[in-house]
């Protein structure tokens, strides 16, 4: 089949090398220069497999009025006068039910286990060297009761699957020296010992060129799309700021935070909104950490990247504005300081991208009312961790075979409304 991707981040090119890795001819069209230049650029390292519980849940629901009026929150919900925000948050509480945050854990765990089968199958049979450390994830909690709620989470995970194991202090800073000079009171934490990290824009970049090399895959970049237009229940043609595309058998919507300004073109309303995050690499020493730290009190990711470490967090409602705002930076940095006090933070590259996040958690993932355009996108906060397990998924329902895992929880219908 002749396949044209929409978008050359993490999940545009996973899926690209998937495709032409089964002997489909595949584009890519990206409005930047090169692959991974937006959201897949500087994001937080994480491949957090197995930490499967989604933003809305009944443990964030009291926090969100606190966090309402805190500048620097973790995560500020705030209704703007926007109908498609005003839609994604009354979403998003609703989700926060105990029922329906468990039903989301269990298919973000599913995904995520499932993209660790598949992103180490990737990497071993790549060798692609993109500051690689499997050593897990090591969740940290500054209260008792956050402790205590991440533990009943880490037991519902374990009957689905998960293997997670909580930790007394001692023993984490046994496993993380670095945590033994922070200025922080810590109550316990939690192992994810499947879970790993990495450089997702290293990663992204030499997937995309091993995809051209060896399977023919057509990256044109620098050509912005302008309007998606259909004619009945195909997709016709794409208007570009080149031109005209057409003639594809199947197109695939992987715009990231920008997929639902195209979808509604096609007439069809999916609730994924761009949720901005920030961002700081600042160098790795004696005093930062080894392995993948979460701050779960600040919502903050730290990854060891080689010699450099990659804080990242926060959730801000902007519209699309990518604007780099001291205040939430800040809140990055200042976390990193009480963390790791010893770190050397006078100048830290910034960065803030938008996250594409939907009201629940998982991505959409498969067909659509359209009979050649498939979606895979909305990954939110976790497209580095879910790329590859997504990617497969999508091969196999444009392929037609039975997926390996079921769609539950993933599918496009979800939440989808056509008009
Ligand atoms: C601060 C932060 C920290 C994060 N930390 C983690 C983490 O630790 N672990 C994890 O798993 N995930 C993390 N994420 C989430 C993860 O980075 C995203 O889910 C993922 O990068 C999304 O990939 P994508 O390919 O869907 O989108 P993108 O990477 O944004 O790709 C979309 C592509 O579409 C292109 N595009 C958009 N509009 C147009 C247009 N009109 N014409 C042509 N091209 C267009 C863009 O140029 C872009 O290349 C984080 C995100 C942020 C912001």
């Amino acid at each position: 089949m002749k396949i044209c991707i929409l978008g050359a981040g993490v999940v545009g090119v996973t899926s690209a090398y998937m495709l032409a890795a089964r002997g489909h001819e595949v584009t890519v069209l990206d409005r930047q220069p090169e692959a991974a230049r937006e959201c897949s650029f500087a994001n937080g390292g994480q491949l957090s497999y197995t930490h499967a519980e989604p933003w809305a849940n009944p443990h964030v629901f009291p926090k969100l009025m606190r966090w309402m009026w805190q500048e620097d929150a973790p995560l500020v919900l705030r209704f703007r006068a926007d109908p498609h925000m005003i839609r994604w948050g009354l979403l998003f509480l609703m989700n926060c039910l105990p029922a329906r945050a468990r039903n989301h854990s269990e298919a973000l765990l599913r995904l995520g286990l499932y993209s660790k089968a598949k992103m180490d199958a990737l990497i071993a049979e790549t060798g692609i060297d993109f500051e690689f450390l499997n050593k897990g994830i090591l969740h940290v909690f500054s209260s008792q009761k956050d402790f205590d709620h991440a533990r009943r989470q880490m037991e519902f995970q374990a009957a689905i699957g998960g293997q997670e194991r909580a930790l007394s202090m001692d023993e984490a800073v046994a496993m993380e020296p670095s945590l033994a000079h922070t200025d922080k009171k810590l109550y316990g934490a939690v192992l994810s010992p499947l879970d790993a990290s990495g450089d997702i824009h290293l990663f992204t970049q030499r997937l995309a060129a091993l995809a051209a090399e060896k399977y023919g895959v057509k990256f044109r970049h620098q050509i912005t799309i302008r309007h998606l237009h259909s004619s009945g229940d195909t997709l016709s043609h794409i208007e570009t700021s080149q031109g005209y595309e057409s003639g594809f058998d199947a197109y695939v919507m992987s715009l990231g935070a920008y997929s639902p300004i195209y979808l509604r073109q096609l007439g069809l309303y999916v609730p994924i909104y761009p949720m901005k995050g920030y961002s700081i690499t600042f160098p790795a020493g004696e005093f930062t950490p080894t392995i993948s730290i979460t701050d779960e009190e600040r919502k903050v990711v730290y990854s060891r990247l080689g010699n450099r470490i990659r804080a990242a967090g926060t959730a801000e409602f902007a519209g699309y504005n990518h604007d780099i705002r001291k205040l939430r930076v800040e809140a990055v940095i200042r976390g990193a300081k009480l963390l790791f006090p010893k770190s050397d933070l006078h100048a830290p590259q910034e960065w803030a991208c938008l996250r594409p996040s939907t009201p629940d958690g998982p991505p959409m993932v498969g067909a659509t009312p359209l009979k050649n355009l498939y979606m895979n996108t909305g990954h939110g906060t976790l497209g580095w961790t879910q790329a590859a397990g997504s990617a497969r998924l999508l091969a196999d329902v444009i392929d037609r075979v039975p997926t390996e895992i079921p769609l539950t929880g993933l599918t496009t219908e979800r939440n989808l409304i056509r008009w």
